[in-house]
């Protein structure tokens, strides 16, 4: 069985901890997209970890986890990761790593960062970490697949084509000094030594997992607002965030992926730039941040701010569409506990007229949130375990949320632990 666990919001739903959860009956983890540009936050009995790279079944001995073919692969980052889990007592991990996966290169955050310099105020807000240089260079056709690390003679060619092109923006453009094809060779070596013992031909690895009955998970990175296509282009990711990419993305057929998981958060908030609709401001948003602690604060990875906002009915609903939803996980419920009424915003207002349909970039520049104000519950919800012991107002939040959602809620989430998890 292979299920997807993705996000229907704009990141930060907290995919780690279910992707953790989850993993503890999962023979393999796969990571299909993104790279070490954002973060999960895991909270275990091994203590709190900010992973990037790795898939968030490196706890779990029995699980073997993968980094696929779709990931942007940043050879010295992934390999900072494992030995940081593995000084903070984790068992080490079983890891594969696709030979088909391509290799990020310290030029490609060089490029992010010089390209982040020369817009200025007029920047994406990237992380800074290569992505899209990576995934640019890919489809260009002049990245470096991990099995080419073993081929001096095509790596070498490959290397002295890139840096005619790299330079010629880089001196010209950027002000740098230019790419030296024999240090280029260096790093690639040094890589190639690394990886060498993990590389695996992860597509039939999985043909075979597939046919073997084994559990699988395809974890996700971000969620459906950020994907290239269907996400607020162009303040979007670099790579697919959607569950169908991620049969792409490790090299299995679209039609294995029966169980897609798509994680909503209960209030919205985003990193980075572009349209956020509900997005609110001022103490309004500081209380909710503050509220929040780890879910709230920062990102995983670039420890900005988040942006705060309203659940946002129209938002999720397309992005659990998008993605496919066989069934949604509600997190961060307990966050809300502390507001008298809450708002939610269930349609758009775009030029006088409101909508229900998510709009493309042009359109949603222009909207404005309609709002509904739910009561809140006044309590602590953590700690509680059964459904209905929830209080009734929490339930009708839940319930509101389900029927606009158009999807079932199967989890409720109420707390960071792996054991802070309601079942419906
Ligand atoms: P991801 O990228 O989707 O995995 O999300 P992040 O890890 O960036 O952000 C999720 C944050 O929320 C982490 O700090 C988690 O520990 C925390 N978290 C996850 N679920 C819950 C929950 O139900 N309640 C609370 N209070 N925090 C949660």
């Amino acid at each position: 069985m292979v299920r997807a666990v993705v996000g229907a919001n704009w990141g930060d739903e907290g995919k780690g901890k279910i992707t953790d959860m989850l993993a503890s009956d999962a023979d393999i983890v796969i990571r299909f997209q993104g790279g070490s540009n954002a973060g999960h936050t895991i909270i275990n009995d091994y203590g709190k970890f900010a992973l990037h790279l790795l898939p968030s079944g490196v706890f779990n001995p029995n699980t073997t986890c993968i980094i696929g073919n779709g990931v942007a692969l940043n050879i010295p980052k992934l390999f900072e990761e494992i030995n940081d889990i593995v000084s903070k007592g984790v068992p080490n991990p079983n890891i594969l790593v696709s030979d088909r996966a391509q290799i990020l290169m310290p030029y490609h955050v060089l490029f992010d960062t010089c390209e982040e310099a020369r817009l200025a105020g007029k920047s994406f807000g990237s992380t800074k970490s290569g992505i899209a240089p990576f995934y640019s260079d890919k489809y260009a056709k002049i990245g470096i697949q991990v099995n080419e690390l073993f081929d001096d003679e095509v790596l070498k060619e490959r290397v002295e084509k890139i840096c005619v092109l790299k330079n010629c923006m880089l001196v010209n453009l950027y002000n740098q000094p230019p790419l030296v094809p024999e240090e280029l060779m260096d790093t690639l070596h040094q890589y190639r030594d690394m990886v060498a013992p993990y590389v695996c031909d992860v597509s039939l690895y999985l043909h075979n997992a597939i046919k073997e009955g084994k559990n699988i998970l395809l974890e996700g990175q971000l969620g459906s607002l950020k994907d290239p296509d269907f996400g607020i282009y162009p303040m979007v990711t670099s790579s697919h965030t959607l569950a169908a990419y991620g049969a792409l993305g490790a090299g299995i057929p679209p039609y294995e992926i029966t169980n897609i998981t798509t994680v909503v958060k209960a209030y919205s908030s985003a990193v980075g730039g572009g349209a956020f609709v509900s997005e609110i401001f001022g103490e309004e948003a500081d209380e909710l941040r503050r509220r929040g602690g780890d879910a709230g604060e920062f990102g995983a990875t670039t420890g900005r701010p988040r942006r705060m906002g309203w659940f946002d009915c129209v938002a999720s609903r397309y992005g659990c569409r998008v993605q496919g939803t066989t069934e949604a996980v509600l997190t961060v419920l307990d966050v809300l506990g502390y507001l008298d009424e809450i708002p939610v915003c269930v349609g758009y207002e775009i030029d006088g007229e409101v909508v229900r349909d998510f709009p493309a970039t042009a359109l949603l520049e222009k909207a404005k949130p309609v709002l509904k104000v739910m009561p809140g519950w006044k309590c602590d919800i953590r700690g509680i375990k059964k459904y209905e012991d929830l209080p009734e107002a929490c339930r009708n939040y839940v319930e509101f949320i389900e029927k606009e959602l158009e999807v079932p809620i199967r989890m409720v989430s109420n707390g960071p632990r792996r054991d802070e998890i309601i079942y419906r």
